[in-house]
């Protein structure tokens, strides 16, 4: 009697260690899907960021800058006859030689509008 009792406690401890064998194997496979799906949508972001750069270098002719804080590609505002560039992390402002100046002169032109 003892014999066959310890057989049958072998055998349920066999059954939940594959049970949590089983569990183990779901969860590893729920985290690789996890990561592919992050990678996949990593992928698809990179693709609409180079489609984006695609659009904004033929829209101005001129390479995106990066931002220096962030790392990451400005875009492009064209503001009348100036280009800034605008982080939109951080919101940050590139400015070329001389857009400074075209500004202020606007600014100082819309001034003298509104006097
Ligand atoms: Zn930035």
């Amino acid at each position: 009697m003892a014999l066959v009792e310890g057989a049958s406690e072998a055998e349920e401890l066999q059954e939940d260690f594959e049970v949590k064998k089983m569990k183990l194997f779901k969860r590893k496979d729920k985290k690789e899907k996890e990561v592919k799906e992050k990678k996949d949508k990593k992928i698809v972001e990179e693709k609409v960021e180079a489609i984006t750069e695609k659009k904004e270098k033929t829209k101005f002719g001129e390479k995106l800058l990066t931002c220096p804080r962030c790392n990451i590609k400005m875009k492009k505002v064209k503001k009348k006859d100036v280009i800034i560039d605008i982080c939109k992390k951080c919101k940050g402002m590139w400015l070329d030689a001389g857009e400074v100046v075209k500004l202020s002169v606007m600014a100082q032109s819309k001034f003298k509008e509104d006097e």
